[in-house]
């Protein structure tokens, strides 16, 4: 098996299935209980949020967990926005659903929108941001690195930009794709909240963490309980806690190596491209090596898929969010419909090979000669 869809999901690491099973079974106990087995949940609840935090470079307090990268993201959008009931808010045309259809719902709430456009890289122009700043603008959310293309967004300048010129407005990052690909600052960019996913690093489905600034208190959207400092109440998932603790701490462990070994898969599969179908085309300017975008015009996605699939190598055909539909990330780049209709999403976790990328060329060749004729 070639498993070449790391930015869909990713295999939950040994380790981190292992503590899982040990906290599902054995420290099972409630972390709100008085007992000493809530004590003991309490405990393992609190390592865990350090070790998330440090991966964000955030303070525990800081971290709230969740359910997942779009729960993060709704907490925070729909926290951000409401509690200011009217205003402006700037994000782009390259966003996860999980952020466009928050703002969509946003707007017929009436807040005022901007979404900024990609240029023909993939890049959103930090100039673009500083154009749409108003006097008016409550919030701004960008992703740190685009699902689809792998394109870094210049969150550095934008955070600076929006505090300069609105101090009050707060600024949201969806990291959910940068966790484990680039170093997180938060506070270094100006950011007020910022969600992460654990599916994405090794931790198991149904778990993620919005990072919200220190002194920042926004409304919740589930009332309850009262846990994760009242932002998100309910029982916490220990177990996928616990999980997300330890696959942060095995990435970050090994992160600059990681990156490494990644980019020479990046560069393997570029070069394997050039040699064998040279008229294949990389989409974006794929700032992070996890993610290559490429098209084979005239090859439609869904079909190179299955031709994969026969070969037990497995890429997404633009993102898996998108369930074949097309691309609105590519289009908004402004690329043809045949580019578009053909894109294939190759993304890299660091247990692939060379081997893997061996197999996907192979698969690649096969397909292209099959929809080609030759
Ligand atoms: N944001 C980005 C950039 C993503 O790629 C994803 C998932 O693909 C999400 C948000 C949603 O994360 P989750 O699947 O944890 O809800």
């Amino acid at each position: 098996m070639h498993y070449l869809d790391n930015s869909a999901t990713a295999p939950v690491l040994r380790e981190s299935a292992e503590r899982a099973f040990t906290v599902m079974t054995a420290d099972f106990g409630n972390p709100s209980s008085q007992h000493k087995m809530g004590i003991d949940a309490a405990h393992i609840l609190k390592e865990s949020r350090e070790t998330v935090a440090a991966a964000l470079h955030a303070a525990p307090g800081e971290i709230i967990f969740t359910s997942c990268g779009t729960e993060s993201t709704n907490t925070a959008l729909f926290g951000a926005a409401r509690r200011r009931r009217k205003g402006h808010i700037i994000t782009t045309a390259i966003e996860h659903a999980a952020t466009l259809s928050c703002c969509k719902r946003l707007e017929q709430e009436g807040f005022a929108f901007t979404y900024l456009a990609p240029d023909e890289t993939g890049h959103i122009p930090a100039a673009a941001f500083a154009a749409a700043l108003r006097d008016d603008t409550i919030l701004a959310s960008m992703m740190l690195v685009n699902n689809e293309t792998g394109v870094q967004l210049p969150v550095e300048e934008c955070g600076r930009m929006l505090k300069r010129r609105c101090p009050e407005a707060l600024f949201h990052i969806d990291a959910v794709q940068g966790l484990f690909r680039v170093p997180l600052t938060p506070s270094k960019w100006c950011c007020d909240l910022m969600s992460v996913s654990g599916h994405k690093i090794g931790a198991p489905k149904g778990i993620g963490a919005l990072y919200q600034r220190k002194g920042l208190h926004l409304p919740p959207l589930l009332l309850g309980g009262g846990q994760e400092s009242g932002l998100r109440s309910g029982t916490e998932a220990l177990p996928n806690i616990a999980a997300f603790g330890t696959a942060c701490q095995i990435r970050a462990a090994s992160f600059e190596r990681d990156v490494q070994h990644v980019e020479t898969l990046r560069q393997a599969l570029l070069s394997g491209l050039r040699e064998r179908l040279p008229w294949a085309l990389v989409n974006g300017a794929g700032d992070v090596p996890h993610v290559v975008s490429l098209s084979l015009p005239g090859c439609k996605s869904e079909v190179v898929l299955r031709v994969l699939e026969s070969d037990e190598v497995y890429v997404s055909a633009g993102s898996a969010c998108s369930k074949g539909k097309e691309s609105h990330v590519l289009r908004a780049m402004g690329l043809d419909k045949a580019r578009v209709d053909s894109a294939l999403r190759v993304s890299f976790a660091p247990f692939n090979t060379t081997e893997d990328v061996e197999a996907l060329l192979t698969g690649l060749g096969k397909a292209a000669a099959m929809l080609k004729r030759g």
